[in-house]
């Protein structure tokens, strides 16, 4: 499906890029401009627009056209059945290591989980494995290899609903295979688009960033050419993730409700996730900072790793907004109900392990004030201040 071991060999430096598109695509929400950043413009209504969401409000008549991906009622009771069949992955194994600590939570929840998609409904015949991300920032995502990665920034911050609410979202990721059918359309149905695209990228790193010292210069004439390629491209990618979002909600808030949480809980959770999130990016911001490449000017020196610059280049919309992630909740009540089963004891079994497992670790819960983006690994550092920007906080799908 990828590009094979030849093709490394003839463009590495294409490569490079394909690989790490490809993570962060099999990573689903993961890694990318899960919340664009807002634009200085005064845009209300710009919900579909690539870098320029009305983002934080909970709003939906701001919502531009959601029903081209959205989902409603109707077509939820459609979605069957709840797992898809297994694809066996095209791709290898990302090499990226998740941190071996919070074993107790892992154990926990990786059982849970297991429990859970051996229920009658979904009955997948695969297995889940939890991942703890070292991160500082708040996310939780499904990556193709039926893994279910939070972040330590999120098992800190995010009590036991929230949490539940997000990973059913992940959860319902992973049984319909999200990622990789992301991936197929990208290096598949868009293969050809996205190879010009890759090729100029390439050119454009080469000649202006130097691997060795990690140093990036930003040329804005050629940039912004390649940039028109970019954005041409992203609304269709846009198109499928924001799809892959809705029916995640959807099949999300089916399982929590086969799990017997609340309808108002998985609605409450969601929220709250959000919330947090918004919480953490304004403590985070400051005045002056770069937001996106909109705000570098030619010329300007900066230094990072090839995949941060690559996110702040070439940014994704890949997410709703709040408010369109809103009005699908809400959307979900229905179906929702459908599947609610009060009898069930997982829910509860959940909220007193999670919080037991999570004060045995020595997680704090809610101080969102120890979370601080300045100590993320990664960062693009312009004029001597770290650009922490493109974090998918306030993500958690
Ligand atoms: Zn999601």
């Amino acid at each position: 499906m990828l590009k094979g071991p030849a093709g490394f060999a003839e463009k590495p430096f294409v490569h490079f890029f394909l690989r790490i598109i490809t993570i962060l695509a099999v990573a689903g929400s993961g890694a990318v401009g899960c919340k664009p950043p807002a634009k200085k413009s005064s845009q209300k209504d710009g919900a579909r627009a690539s870098s320029g969401q009305a983002g934080g409000s909970m709003d939906a008549t701001s919502l531009g056209s959601p029903d081209r991906y959205l989902f409603n009622a109707d077509a939820a009771r459609t979605i069957s059945p709840l797992v898809d069949a297994y694809q066996k992955p095209g791709y290898k194994d990302d090499p990226e290591t998740y941190s071996s600590e919070f074993g107790p939570f892992r154990t926990f929840s990786e059982k849970f989980l297991n429990d859970v998609m051996a229920l009658e409904d979904l009955t997948p015949g695969r297995k889940i494995e939890v991942e703890v991300m070292d991160a500082d920032y708040l996310n939780a995502f499904a990556d193709g290899f039926q893994r279910v990665v939070v972040t330590l920034g999120a098992l800190r911050a995010v009590e036991a609903v929230p949490m539940l609410a997000v990973v059913c979202h992940e959860l319902a990721h992973s049984s319909k295979n999200h990622s990789q059918k992301r991936v197929a359309y990208e290096e598949v149905e868009l293969k050809a688009e996205t190879d010009v695209f890759y090729n100029e990228a390439e050119a454009y790193f080469g000649k202006t960033y130097d691997k060795a010292k990690k140093r990036y210069k930003h040329d804005l004439a050629a940039y912004t050419q390649v940039r028109k390629l970019w954005d041409a491209l992203t609304p269709r990618l846009a198109e499928v993730s924001k799809r892959n979002e809705s029916e995640a909600d959807i099949l999300g808030g089916m399982i929590c409700g086969e799990l017997g949480m609340p309808p108002e809980d998985y609605e409450r959770g969601h929220r709250e996730f959000m919330t947090l999130g918004d919480q953490l990016d304004a403590q985070n911001s400051k005045p002056g900072r770069i937001r996106s490449a909109a705000d570098l000017k030619d010329g300007d020196v900066g230094q990072g790793t090839v995949s941060d610059l690559f996110q702040l280049l070439f940014p994704r919309d890949s997410h709703p907004s709040n408010a369109e992630r809103d009005a699908q909740l809400k959307r979900t009540r229905d179906v929702y109900a459908a599947h609610f089963d009060k009898t069930r004891q997982l829910y509860k079994d959940w909220l007193r392990e999670y919080e037991r497992t999570t004060k045995g670790m020595g997680l704090t819960g809610f101080d969102l004030r120890e979370l601080s983006r300045a100590q993320s690994k990664s960062s693009i550092v312009f004029d001597g201040e770290a650009v922490e920007i493109f974090r998918p906080t306030s993500c958690g799908r």
